[in-house]
């Protein structure tokens, strides 16, 4: 069969995405290959479509063994006859799926790296033909990356046994260093690269200040993503106990997870997170590699993340299915100032904290941006993208920026009046002229900054302080004097050579401000009719999901959810027009499904 055949029958796809097609015949041809893509492009199809054409076992080695199983089983329920072998199962599992190996049963084995490294492995693995090795999560040989994992460094000891095996190595971790490191340490001297665009055309990018931080949440959770599942990151551990609790009482289901909790309580919750069709995690980053759920519709920070990086991959796990999603932020001057003072406070060589200030800065001038997010996103990873992307808050609305040189001056020259000890509220009050206590106790009426600002309202003013320290004009004390104080670039300002631009701040978007790219397939759900159906449609999946104990996602995903529910299918055949629908699963589900389509009272015809 074709790989174009394949991917209709078993997978119910009609078209390969960038780069797939090229991957597989370059696998099929017996060649290597390097794949970086973003999360949730579709790494996996590459070497699962050549796993099946070429003679042999495709061997997949995956260091992530909690969600071996979900593959597998999404795998099967595709049709295709796959297996794993881990330190989860029990020697006769074991010995079962070394059977169905050996006899040619099945097409594709994952296995954990400590597995493929075992010496009964290796005899193991002579006793059938392999039509490939796929290193997946290829960055974990690197001690550049987040994932170091010493056994990755030895899979080029097994796989140089096969000269004539094709290896693909795959990762969606873009650095250059780390990079480097795969291709030397996995001998990929003649592998063909396949870099994707590292874009995520289906998130949404909104970062907004911070008010109210939980209302504003519940808010958005609650008019844009009600029942849906999402992620929310928080800074501390208490805080992701605290916001779920909170989420809790307003009636919404929530848990938080983080690694203060024992790992068994830690395994039970993702494990809800999978199989739930509408959990929200509050957690910290702790919630992290493995979370490998395709319909995670939102991810929301109530705290900046450590990096851009680290915003980029905590971001990434929303809509992995291509569907719509939210990535939605808030931030705000405190934000800014307990970041500043972490800095400050971390110890180590200059040199370390230089590049951690850089990276700072980089992601607060994120939050900061006037232009496209993802144009400033995509640019801080060396990629250039052409704004705007009409899916971000900043494309959506216009933002405006000013001349604040002058303000500038008098922000700055009243921090160093007051004698750099002071933060945002009091010198607030003593530039708008307020009479309050603590002014006149301290005799700050009598400052020559004293009333000078006026033209600019308290809301304005923290606007200012804060710009001016995401932008380095103006930093932290540490130890126990708190308040800001002047930086080497805060002099230019105030002696009139540096000109500085601030952003006024944007009013918050409403949903339907947000313009949204509406997805190419499938198709939107435009009608309540269609919406009402998608959600009995929900149901019926999870019903199914439960009965076999697998995650929803493996049953349908929600884009095929969504074109069935608008295109309302009629019989197999149409079914099997419809993305995500192989034969395989219009066999299993597809009777029960058009059932639930043409009967029932709430679901009017067109
Ligand atoms: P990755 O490993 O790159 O994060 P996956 O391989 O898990 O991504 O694929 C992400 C999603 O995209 C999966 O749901 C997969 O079924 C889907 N997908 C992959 N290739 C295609 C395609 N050609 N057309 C439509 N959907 C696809
Ligand atoms: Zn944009």
């Amino acid at each position: 069969m074709q790989p174009q055949q394949i991917l209709k029958k078993y997978f119910g796809y009609d078209t390969f995405r960038e780069h797939q097609l090229e991957v597989i015949q370059k696998i099929i041809a017996g060649e290597d290959a390097f794949v970086l893509m973003p999360t949730g492009v579709g790494k996996s199809i590459c070497y699962q479509i050549p796993s099946l054409i070429r003679r042999g076992v495709g061997l997949v080695i995956s260091p992530l063994i909690a969600l071996m199983q979900d593959q597998v089983e999404a795998l099967r329920q595709n049709g295709i006859c796959a297996e794993f072998l881990n330190s989860s199962q029990s020697r006769e599992e074991a010995q079962r799926v070394e059977k169905r190996v050996m006899s040619g049963e099945a097409d594709i084995l994952y296995v954990a790296p400590e597995r493929l490294l075992s010496e009964s492995f290796q005899r193991f693995l002579r006793k059938f033909p392999i039509a490939l090795f796929a290193i997946d999560e290829a960055h974990c040989v690197s001690q550049w990356g987040h994932d170091f994992r010493p056994e990755y460094l030895k899979i080029s000891e097994v796989t140089d046994h096969f000269p004539d095996v094709p290896r693909i190595a795959l990762t969606a971790t873009a650095d250059a260093v780390t990079r480097r490191d795969i291709f030397e340490k996995l001998k990929l001297t003649h592998a063909a690269q396949f870099v994707s665009s590292f874009d995520r055309a289906n998130i949404c990018y909104r970062v907004l200040l911070k008010s109210k931080d939980k209302q504003q949440l519940h808010h958005f959770i609650h008019s844009e993503h009600p029942g849906q599942p999402g992620i929310v990151y928080v800074r501390t551990r208490n805080r992701a106990d605290q916001i779920a609790y909170w989420l809790q009482n307003q009636g919404m289901a929530a848990l938080s997870y983080h690694a203060g909790l024992d790992p068994h309580a830690r395994t039970q919750r993702q494990r809800r997170f999978l199989q739930d069709d509408g959990l929200i995690i509050v957690a910290t980053i702790a919630f992290g590699m493995g979370i490998d759920k395709p319909d995670v519709r939102f991810v929301a920070h109530l705290d900046l993340p450590a990096s851009m990086e680290a915003y980029y991959q905590e971001t990434g796990r929303a809509g992995r299915d291509g569907q719509p999603a939210d990535a939605w932020m808030l931030y705000s001057l405190s934000d800014v100032v307990a970041m500043r003072r972490l800095l400050d406070q971390s110890e180590g060589e200059e040199e370390f904290k230089r590049i951690q200030r850089q990276k700072l800065e980089a992601l607060l001038g994120y939050c900061e941006a006037v232009e496209c997010r993802r144009e400033a996103l995509l640019g801080y990873f060396g990629e250039k993208y052409p704004a705007p992307c009409r899916n971000c808050d900043n494309c959506s609305q216009t933002v405006a920026a000013w001349d604040g040189t002058v303000a500038a001056q008098k922000a700055l020259s009243c921090v160093y009046r007051t004698g750099q000890r002071f933060g945002a509220a009091h010198l607030t009050d003593i530039l708008v002229g307020d009479t309050n206590q603590r002014i006149l106790s301290l005799k700050h009426d009598r400052l020559k900054t004293f009333g000078v600002g006026k033209e600019l309202s308290k809301n304005e003013w923290r606007s200012v302080y804060r710009q001016l320290l995401a932008a380095g004009l103006l930093s932290v004390n540490i130890g126990k004097i708190s308040g800001f104080r002047l930086t080497e670039k805060s002099w230019p300002v105030l002696r009139g050579e540096l000109q500085v631009r601030f952003r006024t701040d944007p009013r918050p978007l409403t949903k339907e401000k947000i313009k949204k790219i509406s997805p190419k397939q499938p198709p939107y759900l435009i009608d309540d009719a269609a919406r009402l159906l998608f959600e009995k449609l929900r149901r019926l999946r999870l019903d199914i999901s439960k009965k076999r104990g697998v995650p929803p996602f493996v049953i349908f995903h929600d884009s095929t959810l969504t074109s069935m529910a608008a295109l309302r299918p009629k019989n197999h055949e149409e079914l099997l027009q419809i993305t995500g629908i192989g034969e395989r699963k219009a066999e299993q589900f597809g009777d029960a499904f058009l059932k639930a389509i043409h009967t029932g009272r709430s679901i009017p015809r067109d």
